[in-house]
């Protein structure tokens, strides 16, 4: 495990390349985009999915998004995305000809809505409600951790759910709701096999991609300066992001 601090830059896309195929799996928020105050809030270039486009065909096909926002909430954000994508942690992929790969995930209960709705209602929470998940972010408010915290694992332990940390976020989503596990599906299959996999993420939840894509002969950048990582390069902000990638 290593910091952001001790990790040095990566190679420049064109070097990597030279070495064989690559894929890329990119991370959204904090990676691409810089966070806003609330989820809805981002401010997405207008020309981003044209240029994610782009990059996908350069690498025929070979990138995909792999998001905790579910596919239609990127979609309403940067428009249609014709490349690969992966929304809500992993648990809905979908081709860049936009056909769903594997099955289409359940909704959670609508008992587990209405609980965090009643939660979150008079308290400094922004509750946000997904297709396949629930989250409590608390940026307004970091010392609400441990209440999200124990509010979430309560809740996960009576409807056999998981329960997933990010910056200033804590959101619950079905069994399987995994980035890793996107990665290792998406690998598996064309355009993506026999590629050296590349993640690129920020978060806690983005570590899965990192492990997934080193097991694969590949390996994970992170994005800003999260204490420790299994990643082996590092890139301060979205902004060295897009340049790195020459979006
Ligand atoms: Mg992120």
């Amino acid at each position: 495990m290593d910091s952001a601090a001790t990790l040095s830059t990566p190679p420049p896309l064109a070097e990597l390349g030279r070495e064989g195929p690559l894929a890329l799996f990119l991370d959204f928020d904090g990676t691409l985009i810089d966070i806003a105050d609330t989820p809805e809030g981002i401010i997405v270039p207008e020309d981003f999915a044209a240029r994610l486009k782009a990059l996908s065909d350069r690498l025929a096909g070979r990138v995909a998004l792999v998001s905790g926002r579910a596919v239609a909430n990127l979609e309403e954000h940067c428009g249609p995305l014709d490349i690969a994508l992966a929304g809500s942690h992993g648990l809905s992929r979908f081709s860049a000809a936009h056909q769903r790969l594997g099955k289409k995930p359940r909704p959670l209960p609508e008992s587990v809505f209405e609980a965090f709705t009643e939660f979150a209602a008079g308290t400094d929470f922004h509750l946000e409600t997904k297709a396949y998940g629930a989250a409590l972010h608390y940026r307004a408010d970091p010392s609400l951790a441990e209440r999200a915290e124990a509010f979430a694992g309560s809740l996960a332990m009576q409807h056999g759910l998981m329960v997933k940390r990010g910056k200033y976020v804590v959101e619950l989503v079905p069994p399987g709701a995994d980035k890793g596990l996107a990665v290792g599906a998406f690998m598996a299959e064309p355009p993506f096999a026999g590629a050296c996999p590349v993640f690129v993420g920020d978060d806690v939840t983005d570590e899965d991609g990192f492990e997934a894509a080193s097991e694969l002969g590949g390996f994970g950048v992170l994005v800003g300066g999260r204490v420790s990582s299994a990643a082996r390069y590092a890139l301060a902000d979205p902004a060295a992001v897009v340049a790195w990638l020459e979006l």
